[in-house]
């Protein structure tokens, strides 16, 4: 158990890379929080998380929304306690060129993908000096440091995570809170089917999967455990000396021209 004792809010944790994190948490003994303005999809996750033993609760959050960022946290040290660990996941996209970008739409992906960290992070940073330390753990992408068309407020809000990281261990290192990144390659979710569908315009399931293991040298498309994992490292006491890092996990997508 490697996160015995421990509680920890994964936001987005109703789908995709999100739940993968709260499930293998939950069973390294963590208690979790799911957060997440997908209410069944939370639900879902937290119910087979109970079903297989473990303690999970739901709280519907747009986290992208200083209320309710910290409502989730205060519902957390609320109903477990207290804050040990802040998965920042939550993530959505909109594929437009920058031209066909409107302001809008900039302010959504911006505000969920980069200024939701800044949000959850202010309310939970308090509730982890109080415990004497805490990891947080924010979800990037290849995208914050190489990147395609069409995802232009996404490239900018990831590259803004992979900063933001760094600015946050600095800030908080004295306190024994690290933070650290994940910069996930192709990992079969909606929304890497999504951006399939709508930059390259293939409908058909095999179809998009093929393109997905395509995209990466190792062979095979990425699944939401392999970030679980690197997530499950970072939240633990095994990386303790980590700090301010990004962590790339992508099957070899960086690595290649
Ligand atoms: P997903 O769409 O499967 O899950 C995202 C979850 O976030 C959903 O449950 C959604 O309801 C929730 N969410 C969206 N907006 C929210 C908001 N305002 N407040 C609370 N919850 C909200 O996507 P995923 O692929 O699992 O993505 C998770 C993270 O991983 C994202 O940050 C994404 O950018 C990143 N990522 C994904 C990939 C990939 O290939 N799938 C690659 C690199 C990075």
């Amino acid at each position: 158990m490697r996160l015995a004792d421990r509680v920890a809010i994964v936001t987005g944790g109703g789908s995709g890379i999100g739940r993968g994190i709260a499930t293998v948490f939950a069973r390294e003994g963590a208690r979790v929080v799911i957060a997440d303005v997908n209410d069944r999809g939370g639900q879902e996750t937290m119910n087979s998380i109970v079903a297989a033993g473990g303690a999970a609760a739901f709280v519907h959050a747009d986290v992208s929304v200083a209320a309710d960022a910290r409502r989730m946290v205060e519902t957390t040290a609320r109903t477990y306690g207290g804050v040990d660990v802040l998965v920042n996941n939550a993530g959505i996209a909109i594929f437009k060129t920058l031209l066909d970008h409107d302001e809008a739409d900039w302010d959504r992906v911006l505000g969920v993908n980069l200024k939701a960290i800044f949000l959850g992070s202010k309310y939970a940073i308090p509730e982890m000096q109080k415990r004497g330390g805490g990891s947080i753990i924010n979800i990037a992408s290849v995208h914050g440091f190489a990147t395609a068309l069409n995802v232009t407020s996404y490239a900018a809000s990831k590259g803004g995570v992979v900063a933001l990281t760094r600015a946050m261990a600095l800030e908080c290192a004295r306190d024994h809170i690290r933070v650290n990144c994940i910069l996930p390659g192709a990992i079969d979710t909606p929304l890497a089917r999504q951006n399939v569908v709508e930059v390259m315009g293939i409908a058909e399931a095999e179809a998009q999967t093929q393109l997905l293991i395509d995209m990466e040298p190792i062979g095979r498309v990425g699944r939401p455990e392999d970030i679980a994992h690197a997530a499950l490292f970072l939240a633990s006491d095994e990386s303790s000396f980590a700090t301010g890092a990004p962590f790339i996990i992508d099957g070899g997508l960086l690595a290649k021209l």
